[in-house]
């Protein structure tokens, strides 16, 4: 057979033609060590810090370390199936997560897949896990209330949206009760709130979730899970997570709270990691950068400006002490980091003052500013009141001779004390707090006996809402208390208070 030198031209040009390039560059390394979640890897001269590498096994993993001769890698997932000199893959992207609308009433990890078994999400953007915050120029003090529903926060402690509150005390204290509460009265009020659990139980996760899908809270809820059992990784990046998801709401013009529950777990969990890294240790072994961890993270809540949509994402992060212990080094660090601190205290807890909030030593640095003007008006006076009473309170201990002014003043304190007590799970509308709050600073309760008081606030808010609806329809539409307002009340109470008494019997 002969074959001619065009037909032989031909199928050159065919094959030159249909040539296309498939093969691609990729940077790769290889694994030199790896154990205890941290990997070493030799190669990958041009990655990037925090970005995401894979391994053989198809685990992601992030660089924490770039060194002269090696780069540390700490892994989110199983270390199952991946060997000594195996292939780790640069994937060129920054450590990110979903983030959106679809998020609400889902329960993803810390990066982004749903774990609740509801299927995938619906349409989402991303955006990076570690973002710089807003500077100083794009923000503006706060201006309006993050209502939490509890008495003794909103009147006393109140927090402004942008802000960020710490809630801290000791373990079993009622701390995550307090956010339970804080999610629960979020309901139809246009605030998104993202809940990160960190190194928690996962029985304790799931009772929360179930608690809130009682109340029907999920729906404006997302919750990032980084329990116990998870890498230390995994709950290391949880807060920035978190955060990234309430920056999309935030930085669209919209309001978000980011809970992070707790840091103290998170500290925990990157001095592990620091120390498996064999970056130096520093006081109670925690690495240099503890205090940086925080405060990238805390810094990101924000108000924004109207220029950059007003939108704002509250902090409220939770710290474990020890024994009440607060000089420890990660609580005094998030202490000085945040707008005020709300202390939750064994001592009242077990005494039956709960929530066991100590309104002594408890602050808000900024929320007054968001506070309505009703609020205001009648918190000032409850402070002062309560203050007394603790000093009174102590020094009558010892003594039984009281003068009557002394008397009045504990009369008056137990009886304030006990308005503020407050179940779980049953959040006041703002109107209410500024009624009842009204009520003990204008003395009606001093002759009603205390076991009775609890009673008395039942039965009058069921008065009031029957017989003079339009005066918390003022206050709560107009935020203020003013001088007619303010008469109409004293007389309806007034007529209560003699209603109240011959029933029962007084
Ligand atoms: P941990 O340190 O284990 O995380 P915590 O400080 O988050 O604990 P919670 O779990 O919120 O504490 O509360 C401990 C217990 O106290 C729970 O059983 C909770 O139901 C109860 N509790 C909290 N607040 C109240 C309240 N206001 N009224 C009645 N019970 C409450
Ligand atoms: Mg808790």
């Amino acid at each position: 057979m002969l074959l001619k030198p065009e037909e032989v031209s031909w199928a050159l040009e065919q094959e030159i033609k249909n040539y296309n390039e498939s093969s691609s560059l990729e940077s790769v390394g290889y694994v030199l060590r790896f154990g205890d979640g941290i990997a070493r890897v030799w190669g990958l001269d041009d990655v990037m810090m925090s970005e995401l590498v894979e391994f053989s096994n198809g685990t992601l993993g992030m660089v924490l370390n770039l060194e002269a001769d090696n780069v540390g890698v700490v892994l989110f997932g199983s270390e199952k199936g991946i060997k000594e000199k195996d292939i780790v893959k640069r994937t060129g992207k920054i450590c990110s997560v979903p983030v959106g609308e679809a998020l609400l009433g889902r329960v993803v990890n810390p990066l982004g897949d749903p774990i609740d078994g509801k299927g995938p999400l619906g349409k989402t953007e991303t955006r990076p896990i570690e973002n710089q915050a807003p500077n100083v120029m794009e923000r503006k003090p706060v201006c309006e209330p993050v209502e939490t529903g509890i008495k003794a926060i909103d009147a006393m402690i109140p927090i402004g949206r942008g802000q960020r509150e710490l809630i801290i005390g000791d373990r079993g204290t009622g701390k995550t009760t307090l956010i339970l509460d804080t999610i629960i009265n979020q309901k139809n009020k246009g605030i998104a709130c993202i809940y990160v659990a960190i190194g928690q139980k996962d029985s304790t996760i799931s009772r929360f979730i179930a608690i809130l899908e009682e109340h029907g809270a999920m729906e404006h809820t997302t919750v990032v899970v980084a329990s116990a059992a998870d890498p230390a990784p995994l709950q290391y990046i949880a807060p920035y997570a978190g955060t990234a998801m309430g920056e999309y709401f935030m930085y669209k013009g919209q309001h978000a709270i980011c809970f992070y529950d707790d840091l103290s777990k998170h500290a925990q969990a990157y001095r592990q990691l620091s120390l498996l890294l064999r970056r130096p240790p520093g006081r109670e072994a925690y690495p240099g950068d503890i205090f940086y961890l925080h405060s990238r993270l805390l810094e990101r809540s924000a108000k924004l400006n109207e220029e950059k949509g007003s939108g704002s994402l509250t902090g409220i992060p939770v710290i474990e002490t020890q024994a009440n212990d607060v000089t420890t080094y990660v609580p005094t660090n998030v202490i000085s980091i945040t707008d005020g601190q709300i202390y939750l205290e064994s001592d009242l807890f077990y005494a039956g003052i709960r929530p066991a909030v100590n309104v002594g030593i408890s602050a808000s640095r900024v929320g007054g500013m968001a506070q309505t003007k009703a609020m205001k008006k009648v918190a000032g006076s409850l402070r002062l009141d309560l203050a007394q009473y603790r000093e009174l309170a102590a020094f009558t201990q010892f003594g039984s001779e009281l003068d009557e002014a002394t008397q009045a003043r504990l009369t008056r304190g137990e009886r304030m004390v006990e308005i503020l007590k407050q179940d779980k799970f049953s959040p006041y509308k703002s109107e209410n707090i500024v009624m009842i709050v009204f009520v003990g600073i204008k003395g009606y309760l001093d002759d009603i006996p205390l076991p009775l008081v609890k009673t008395f606030e039942k039965e009058f808010f069921a008065y009031m809402n029957k017989e003079h609806k339009n005066i918390p329809e003022t206050i709560a539409s107009t935020g203020l208390l003013e001088e007619k307002t303010a008469k109409a009340l004293n007389e309806a109470i007034q007529k209560f208070v003699e209603l109240f008494k011959t029933r029962h019997k007084l």
